[in-house]
């Protein structure tokens, strides 16, 4: 059993749509051991996406973080980290497959509806950023 850290986006708060999105993240096998809802501030969304910060769109994807609520998980299932990635579809949504989260949902590149981990070294470390270990049950 593996854990995955997720974000529901502001594209998601926004459009009040994330009851939607669990749905499919449920209907896919994975179990939402911890959730809550946070408003990032600017500091927060450019340590969480760091990685990123040499990247044209780097400004845009803080500012769009930060502008709205977001609603942060853990999911536990078998290989949580590459079976949320598969639930989650491509990055942009014009390559998303049917089904798929970012297909169904997302707006755009930017706007796509969904964070998923990408290795279970940078689950850890963004579990370890939004919740302590009680609080993920
Ligand atoms: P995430 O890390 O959010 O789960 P991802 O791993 O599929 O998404 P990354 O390459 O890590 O994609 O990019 C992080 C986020 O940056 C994307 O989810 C998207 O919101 C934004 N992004 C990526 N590429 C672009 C782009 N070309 N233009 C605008 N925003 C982008
Ligand atoms: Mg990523």
């Amino acid at each position: 059993i593996e854990r995955t850290f997720s974000i529901l986006k502001p594209d998601a708060t926004r459009r009040n749509i994330t009851g939607k999105v669990n749905a499919l993240i449920e209907g896919a096998g994975l179990r939402i051991v911890a959730q809550k809802r946070v408003h990032l501030t600017r500091g927060q969304a450019e340590t969480f996406y760091a990685v990123h910060k040499e990247r044209p769109f780097f400004g845009e994807l803080v500012e769009q973080m930060s502008a709205a609520p977001v609603v942060v998980q853990v999911l536990e299932g078998e290989n949580a980290i590459a079976r949320y990635r598969e639930v989650m579809g491509a990055t942009n949504p014009a390559n998303a497959a049917p089904g798929t989260i970012r297909k169904e949902f997302a707006l755009n590149v930017g706007e796509n509806t969904v964070h998923g981990s990408d290795a279970s070294e940078t689950a850890s470390v963004e579990i370890a950023q939004f919740f302590s270990g009680n609080e993920i049950v």
